[in-house]
């Protein structure tokens, strides 16, 4: 136990502390607050950065809508534009659109079949002041360490404060940990087990001002079969600016950097090859490029006695997966319901807490592996082509967040344990598809080597 920590004189009180003004943070911030918490949310900037995590999945509209921010409001004042399909194009440029049948819009079906792009500057500001309202307190500093009690036991382990980097010591009932997949802050002080799916990414993008509108989120496919997936998207986030991000393995990232090009050049690089992209690129300079890099990688073990860990910080999904926003909103809301269950008794009951874990850890995997293995490797996305690959990935990921919505696994253990059961059988046979894949290509690889000309006739 961090003697000296405890030692330190009380600065504030409250009843929740969330750490991370981020969507995941503001979210929990603002239900909270909202059932009477005072809250304390830590966040280390003071402005808001360039947000990504822009194009919504069908389930993240419902999410905002209960947090007061419904579509035709975002829509109406230029925080978001719609968005009613998806389009992957080829490196050759041919293209398919991946859309929702309009008959599930139906009775029985009733599924909201219309989801939105993003403007994550003004929609995150909006989340801001809504919180400001409520009565959230922001406090700009940074989280630097935590009182623990019975630290190196995960059933009993409890946060009694935080401490800033300003020297303000903080002392809550309640911690969430929003603060992001790079800082993990609660992950990493609690050295938490973790899955991580494939290399660490690096994404370059930047919100280009353009006059040819393109509706729906487009996915430019830029590598070669054989290859790692790198990719660039291509999301209307309000009328006249489009951001377009490209993705790749660090690696790759850093093999263009040693042939002495820089960050701007290799996004202009990268997107030049596609003929509507380079286009949009030539008619206007193109605003300072951002960078981020990341690792999906999902946590186990996410909730405690009286902490939880949200959104990124808990479970990194690709950015292709389109269901970050999704995951955060979602942990942000089953967190709190947990936290006002608890409320009175001060301590999250080890069901619960094994419930939360379980669903978030499924989640996680459920979707960076299904996208790994589908999308980024090149196994079964060069035998099933790239359009099939993406028609499988689809509809299982869809479907799974439809259920999840729902079924509301939350309280229930039933529930929980049929929606697990179903993504952890689906990533199962994708699993064993990818064995499969793996092997054939094992097999036809040694096959050309023993036979050139066979080999390469069977190869096409
Ligand atoms: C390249 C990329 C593209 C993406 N595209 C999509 C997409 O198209 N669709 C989608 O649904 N999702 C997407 N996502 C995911 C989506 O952006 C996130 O899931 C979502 O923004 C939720 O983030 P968060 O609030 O958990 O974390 P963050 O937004 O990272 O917020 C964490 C906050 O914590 C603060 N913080 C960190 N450390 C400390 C500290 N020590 N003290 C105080 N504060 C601290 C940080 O400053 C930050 O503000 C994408 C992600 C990436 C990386």
């Amino acid at each position: 136990m961090p003697g000296s920590l405890l030692e330190e004189p009380l600065v504030i009180e409250t009843d929740a502390v969330v750490i991370g003004a981020g969507l995941a943070g503001l979210a929990a911030a603002i239900h909270l607050a909202r059932h009477g918490f005072r809250v304390i949310c830590v966040e280390q900037r003071r402005e808001i950065r360039k947000v990504v995590g822009e194009s919504l999945d069908w389930s993240a509209p419902d999410l905002l809508a209960n947090l007061g921010l419904p579509m035709d409001d975002l829509v109406s004042t230029e925080a978001a534009t719609w968005k009613r399909h998806i389009t992957v194009t080829r490196r050759d440029c041919s293209k398919k659109e991946f859309l929702p049948g309009a008959w599930l819009a139906d009775p029985p079906w009733n599924v909201e079949i219309c989801t939105m792009h993003l403007d994550r500057d003004r929609t995150d500001a909006r989340l801001r002041e809504m919180a400001l309202r409520l009565g959230v307190s922001i406090l700009n500093e940074r989280v630097t360490d935590f009182a623990v009690l019975d630290e190196q036991d995960p059933r009993t382990r409890r946060i009694l404060g935080l401490r800033t980097q300003e020297g303000t010591f903080i002392r809550g009932s309640w911690f969430i940990d929003a603060s992001g997949s790079d800082a993990s802050l609660l992950g990493k002080r609690f050295d938490l087990k973790s899955f991580e799916y494939g290399p660490r990414k690096v994404a370059i993008w930047s919100r280009v001002p353009t006059r040819q509108w393109v509706e729906g989120t487009t996915l430019y496919m830029a590598s070669s079969p054989g290859d790692y997936m790198e990719w660039i998207w291509e999301i209307p986030i309000r009328p006249g600016i489009s951001s377009i991000g490209y993705i790749s393995p660090g690696s790759n990232v850093k093999a263009q950097r040693s042939m002495g090009l820089d960050t701007q050049e290799i996004f202009m690089r990268q997107c030049g090859s596609f003929p509507h992209l380079r286009s949009l690129l030539d008619q206007a300079p193109i605003p300072e490029v951002a960078t981020t890099s990341f690792l999906c990688r999902t946590y186990k073990g996410v909730c405690g006695t009286n902490w939880v860990i949200i959104g990124e910080a808990a479970s990194q999904s690709d950015p292709v997966t389109g269901n970050g926003v999704t995951a955060a909103l979602r942990h942000a809301e089953e967190a709190t319901a947990l936290i006002r269950r608890y409320r009175h008794c001060g301590t999250i009951s080890s069901k619960a807490r094994a419930l939360y874990n379980l669903r978030v850890t499924a989640v996680g995997c459920f979707f960076n592996s299904l996208i790994e293995k589908l999308f980024y490797q090149p196994v079964l996305r060069d035998r099933l082509g790239l359009f099939g690959t993406a028609r499988i990935y689809t509809v299982p990921a869809w479907l799974m967040n439809l259920f999840y919505t729902r079924l509301r696994p939350g309280r229930s253990l039933l529930r929980t344990l049929i929606i697990c059961s179903l993504m952890t059988a689906v990533r199962a046979m994708t699993w064993g598809a990818h064995q499969l894949g793996a092997a054939f290509f094992e097999m036809s690889r040694s096959r050309q080597q023993a036979h050139p000309v066979e080999g390469q006739a069977y190869a096409m």
